[in-house]
């Protein structure tokens, strides 16, 4: 404890903490960034520095950080039942609310789903983990027990286990790791703008990448293929809106070959794309839906996957086969991030906070066009809701433009993100936030981008 006044903090840090997707050696040499507090939209540095946290964390804190009503709720789920598993039969009162609540949510706003149970877990990763088991499960209690790859795209992201991590479609999360797992496929990666051809439509590009995808599924042979998973918007691939036709298209080939579909919602649930769901943005009518980050703000870790009819009616039939459903974690369905989930869709509904994504989506694809649109290096700026991107063209493979902007935007005061597959800074603030703080995080980020020139410049000499 003495160590306290000899060690700082920083040192501390460096000393003891294994950080996740971090650079072991930038850690080393620069010591990390140490956070204080935060409230709204704003972060406070243990220096006394306050940033615009234009990430909302990792695409997370959706009704804004320090809210008094999820602390109070959490606060009194813990003094009355600070926990209750949901093993054998046994539930808690907020558990059961939610699950009612979250089937009831997607049914109502995502024309034509049919959403029968809600099975919870603790994070993005495992929901993603538990629509593989999930898959599988179906497709054994079917008798289809070939019926078990999964495809996936390249650039997606949908977690780091061994499972969800061998979906994510970015080599950079592989690599090291020896991964992906042999029953995962990954097709082409659906973002017009940098992988469309030359003099290729976008409904062209769409009908390449579904034919692509119904070659791969011949080849393979359909009766082997169990699942498809999909981000309504890719959003760590670097925010990527479906071109022209493609769930269209896409959900009539899997239906074809009784190939289910997985919608990871982890991102585009609750609010993010100007709707309650992005299936229901983009017509999606998945089987399988992986819902976390939104879904409690990142006030308590939480997860939550919502199972189709058609996979439920199958389920309903498990235990004279099975006996009894082996899948689940000792805190799914936890009371307490059930009642912070509960709270945060009240604030949610109260502020109507997916109509302000709709409505300030546009504000902030504005300021970015108008700020930095025109700058050289610049080559897409795209976003649906809360979710944006400014994509840089023109640099070599290798280069990192986006995380030298990424600096220099830390250093004026807003916090974005610089993204591992394509050079991407995204935006993605809490849905709460003014237009008044979407025009200073704009300039601040415009300002920044003036400051990296000179290092710009100098990856392309
Ligand atoms: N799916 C998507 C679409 C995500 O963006 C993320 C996290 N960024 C995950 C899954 C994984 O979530 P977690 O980090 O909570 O495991």
């Amino acid at each position: 404890m003495n160590e306290c006044t000899t060690r700082s903090l920083a040192q501390m840090d460096q000393e003891s903490h294994f950080h996740p997707v971090s650079s072991i050696s930038d850690l080393q040499k620069n010591g990390p960034a140490i956070y204080t507090s935060a409230n709204g939209v704003t972060v406070t540095r243990d220096n006394g520095e306050t940033l615009l946290d234009m990430g909302a964390g990792l695409w997370c804190v959706n009704v804004g950080y320090g809210r008094k009503e999820l602390v109070q709720a959490g606060a009194e789920a813990m003094q009355q039942l600070s926990f209750q598993h949901c093993f054998g039969g046994a539930a808690a009162e907020p558990t059961i609310r939610l699950a009612d609540r979250l089937l009831n949510l997607f049914r109502s706003t995502v024309p034509g789903s049919d959403m029968a149970r809600v099975f919870f877990g603790n994070s993005g990763s495992d929901a993603n983990d538990t629509a593989i088991k999930l898959m599988n499960y179906y497709h054994n209690l079917r008798g289809k027990t070939a019926k078990k790859k999964i495809i996936a795209r390249e650039g997606a992201y949908h977690g780091l286990t061994l499972a969800s991590g061998s979906l994510t479609g970015i080599k950079s999360y592989h690599t090291a790791f020896d991964m992906p797992l042999a029953n995962v496929l990954h097709t082409g990666c659906p973002h017009y703008f940098t992988f469309g051809k030359e003099g290729e439509s976008e409904v062209a590009f769409t009908d390449r990448l579904i034919a692509e995808l119904e070659e791969m599924i011949t080849r393979e042979g359909a009766d082997t293929i169990g699942a498809f998973i999909a981000e309504p918007v890719m959003g760590t691939g670097g925010v990527f809106l479906p071109p022209k036709g493609y769930f269209e298209k896409l959900q009539e080939v899997l239906k074809r070959h009784d190939i289910l579909l997985i919608a990871d919602e982890v991102i585009t649930g609750f609010g993010r794309t100007g709707n309650w769901f992005g299936s229901g943005t983009y017509g999606l009518r998945p089987d399988i839906v992986s819902l976390a980050k939104g879904l409690t703000s990142a006030y308590f870790p939480m997860s939550a996957s919502l199972i189709s009819r058609r996979m439920w009616d199958v389920f309903e039939g498990a235990s004279e086969k099975m006996g009894v459903m082996m899948h689940g974690f000792t805190y799914s369905g936890h009371p307490v991030g059930a009642a912070i989930a509960l709270a945060n869709l009240d604030v949610m509904e109260q502020e109507n906070l997916t109509e302000r994504a709709a409505l300030l989506g546009p504000v902030l694809l504005k300021a970015l066009r108008n700020r930095v649109g025109e700058n050289p290096f610049v080559g897409d700026i795209r976003g649906v809701g809360l979710m944006a991107a400014v994509e840089f063209s023109g640099f070599p493979k290798a280069s990192a433009p986006h995380k030298i902007v990424a600096k220099h935007a830390t250093a004026a005061g807003v916090l974005t993100r610089a993204l591992p597959y394509l050079p991407v800074t995204s935006f993605s603030p809490p849905l709460t936030i003014s237009e008044a703080e979407i025009i200073e995080a704009v300039d601040r980020y415009a300002r920044a981008l003036d400051a990296a020139t000179p290092e710009l410049e100098a990856l392309l000499a």
